[in-house]
């Protein structure tokens, strides 16, 4: 099965082409075009400003990406494009390119959930079978899910209010390190000292899976006002801020394999995706855990952690693969700003609906 897939739901345009034989991934292509200098000057994502700028290069990232794979669009068994959840132009953008591509060359469209792409990333390395424990941690997402196999995802926790990613986009923002925040957030700490400031645990010894971060970012506002910002400072409470979402997420993820029983002869298999699974501290901490439990840590390579187009490419083949496509596939779907990865939690719970 070969499959183009594209991404655009926030401020990633990017095209791939993925090859699945005997459910083994190979990229044929792999593009990814960052929106940095476009949204620079505003220190985020601007929603207006991306839809645009995908609209205009997203025919361009999926020719280049055609042209990496060496196929023209007949040679494809499918186009899979992310339909949300994410911000609506950029994802209808991407939707319609896809969408187009597909029905002029008769192929099956494939309507992927962005957050299931995430979820499947480690797959791509073609070393994480079902089932594992996964902790998502992205811009807009933090939760620990138990994913028993395609399209079978438990949500067992969430943060209650900011995700990771964002505590790192909203900390770099107080202290002036730009956007996105993460990478100039952990460049910085690796020079400063951990234990220099005792920010928040939130939760720590709360029963249960849920996350808050929210605190920690005031916290750490509120220690930057208090003297002048030296580099030595700098440094410290990004150190000190990283530390304490490590010590979170460790202490959860412990909780979380505590809970995990993969079955009868299975390895313990534990996977960080999303953006933030590309920093180091956070793959070093949760690797003592999944250690601890016997198990193994799997985390995509950096370039699938943050948004790209192989993992909706993979989703795609694995759907069309497991059969449940047909025909057209999702020619009729629309776009969802908002989707539950377990749509069966948000009947559960009505906020996150
Ligand atoms: P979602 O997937 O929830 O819709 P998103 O697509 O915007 O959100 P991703 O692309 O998965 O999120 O990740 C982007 C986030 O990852 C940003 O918040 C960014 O700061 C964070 N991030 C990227 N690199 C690092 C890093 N090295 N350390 C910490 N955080 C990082
Ligand atoms: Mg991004
Ligand atoms: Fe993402």
């Amino acid at each position: 099965l070969t499959i183009l897939g594209i991404e655009s739901s926030c401020d990633e345009t990017a095209a791939a082409v993925l090859r699945l034989e005997d459910g083994r991934a190979t990229l044929l292509a792999d593009v990814i075009h960052t929106q940095l200098e476009e949204h620079a000057p505003y220190q985020g994502v601007v929603p207006e400003i991306a839809a645009r700028a995908h609209a205009e290069i997203a025919d361009r990232t999926v020719a280049a990406a055609m042209k990496q794979a060496g196929l023209s669009y007949a040679g494809l068994d499918g186009v899979a494009a992310t339909s949300g959840p994410g911000l609506i132009g950029g994802v209808l953008v991407g939707m319609m390119t896809g969408k187009a591509i597909a029905q002029a060359a008769g192929k099956p469209f494939i309507a992927v959930n962005h957050l299931e792409g995430h979820a499947l990333s480690p797959r791509l390395g073609n070393d994480c079978p079902f089932p594992y424990l996964l902790l998502l941690v992205s811009g807009g997402h933090c939760q620990f899910l138990e994913v028993r196999g395609l399209g079978d995802y438990r949500r067992l926790g969430t943060t209650i209010d900011d995700a990771v990613g964002e505590a790192f986009d909203k900390t770099a923002k107080v202290l002036g390190l730009g956007f996105p925040g993460g990478p100039a957030v952990e460049r910085l700490a690796r020079e400063g000292d951990p234990k220099a400031f005792s920010f928040p645990r939130p939760l720590m010894n709360r029963p249960g899976l849920d996350m808050s971060f929210a605190g920690l970012k005031t916290a750490v506002s509120r220690a930057a006002a208090e003297a002048p910002l030296t580099d030595t400072r700098l440094a410290n409470l990004c150190a000190s801020f990283q530390a304490a979402v490590c010590d979170v997420l460790a202490g959860r993820a412990r909780r979380a394999l505590e809970g995990f029983d993969p079955g009868e002869g299975e390895e313990i298999r534990f996977v960080v995706a999303g953006g933030v699974a590309s920093n180091q501290a956070v793959r070093t901490a949760l690797e003592a855990e999944a250690a601890a439990f016997g198990g193994r840590l799997v985390a995509p390579p950096l370039r699938h952690c943050t948004d790209n187009a192989a993992m909706i490419a993979l989703v795609g083949a694995e759907r069309l693969a497991a059969g449940g496509i047909e025909g057209i596939g999702d020619l009729g779907a629309g776009a969802r700003p908002r989707w539950p990865l377990d749509e069966a939690s948000a009947t559960r719970d009505p906020a996150y609906a």
